[in-house]
């Protein structure tokens, strides 16, 4: 089975994890502080926080600008469910936005539309890799005075111009899940240029205590205070050693990826393949977290194609249904009656193929050529009835 996304660990990885078993530390050690200070050079950002997963980051990233009951938070409605559960974690209530038809990002269009005297932040998300329209996402949130957060989950590598994607919202958040850019088997990271934010999540991942233990250990003191209410969401230096070897080998990978990509666009050319990518934007790199095509729902249906794939050994996934019809939106009053029409047509035709580093232009054409008889056979069927 081609699955549609794969880690790659090394031996150097395993050595890595090897090391932190037999030191000191397995947890706030330094092995944890030296992946943040990689990651934060990586993402020029002044502050990296790493936390237990990218969920936790975005509970974080919520906590550290105070959602609370009252409040509303833009999200996309093509998103993974935990960007929206982050905002009811916190008490407040997730407003759901449109998406653009060509890129399924956020439309900046919708979002004024959304925005109450009610709203606190946006939270952008880089779907598939590709980095938001954080020039416009900014305007708009300067102009009503709400934070920008960016779900950056899917786009760890990617750049605006020359500028590392995640430097454009207040806080952006990262997940390391084995299938994101780079892993620590569970784990997650906010970066943010503003020590605030950077204090306040360092408490929040550690039950909202002031201090953590080794830097009470280094300074012999015993004494710490709990001044408000947070979790155990650290990341442990066993992820932290896996976590820096990734983070050297990401560029390659993003270019891998990318190249990947370019390579599925000619098959689909080539091959004559009803099937349409998403739009890239210009001026932008993407992370090319996941490679999505829209199907042309009048020749044939996308679980048909789904459904082909998997019979073929060809794993394929569909990201996402719009967040507010799962049953558990569905069933509140207030997301009843949501509906974002772009992200709704969009769901019956989207469908993400295979894409990983560890994948072969090879591997591509093979995707496409199961596509092309998978489609044939079906063609053939209807022509004999
Ligand atoms: C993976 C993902 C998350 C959650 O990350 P975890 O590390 O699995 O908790 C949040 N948002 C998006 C868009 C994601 O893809």
């Amino acid at each position: 089975m081609l699955p549609y996304g794969r880690q790659e660990i090394g031996d150097e990885e395993i050595e890595a994890v090897c090391q932190v078993l037999r030191s000191d530390y397995l947890t706030t050690g330094p092995a944890v502080e030296n992946f943040e200070l990689a990651l934060a050079n990586y993402v020029e950002s002044p502050f990296a926080i790493s936390l237990s997963s990218g969920t936790a980051a975005l509970h974080a990233a919520m906590a550290a600008i105070e959602i609370a009951e009252g409040d509303e938070v833009v999200v996309p409605a093509i998103t993974f469910v935990a960007t929206s559960n982050a905002v009811l974690y916190c008490g407040g209530s997730p407003v759901f936005c449109d998406v653009d038809p060509r890129t399924l990002l956020i439309d900046p269009a919708d979002v004024e539309r959304k925005i109450s005297p009610r709203t606190r932040a946006i939270v952008a998300v880089d779907y598939a890799g590709q980095p938001c329209d954080y020039q416009r996402l900014r305007t708009i949130a300067d102009k009503h005075q709400i934070a920008l957060i960016a779900d950056s989950c899917h786009s760890l590598g990617a750049k605006i111009g020359n500028v590392p994607a995640s430097r454009f919202a207040d806080m952006s958040c990262f997940s390391f899940h084995p299938v994101k850019p780079i892993t620590t088997g569970e784990g997650g990271a906010v970066v943010t240029r503003n020590s605030d934010f950077d204090r306040r999540i360092r408490s929040f991942r550690n039950h909202g205590i002031d201090t953590e233990f080794r830097q009470r250990a280094i300074k012999g003191v015993h004494k710490y205070s709990m001044a408000t209410l947070g979790f155990n969401y650290r990341m442990n230096d066993i992820q932290a050693a896996i976590g820096a070897v990734q983070l050297k080998k990401l560029s390659g990978w993003t270019e891998k990826r990318n190249t990947l990509v370019a390579e599925y666009n000619r098959q689909i050319v080539l091959q004559g393949l009803p099937v349409t990518p998403l739009e890239t934007c210009d001026n932008t790199t993407s992370a090319s977290h996941l490679y999505v095509v829209r199907c042309d729902s009048n020749q044939f249906g996308r679980d048909h194609l789904f459904n082909g794939l998997r019979q073929r050994g060809v794993g394929c996934n569909v990201h996402y249904l719009p967040v507010y019809l799962h049953s558990f939106y569905r069933k509140k009053q207030a997301y009843r009656n949501v509906k974002c029409a772009n992200a709704e047509a969009a769901y019956e035709e989207i469908l993400s193929l295979p894409l990983f580093a560890a994948m072969s232009n090879r591997d591509v054409e093979f995707v496409c050529e199961n596509i092309a008889a998978i489609l044939h056979a079906s063609n053939g069927a209807k022509a004999a009835a």
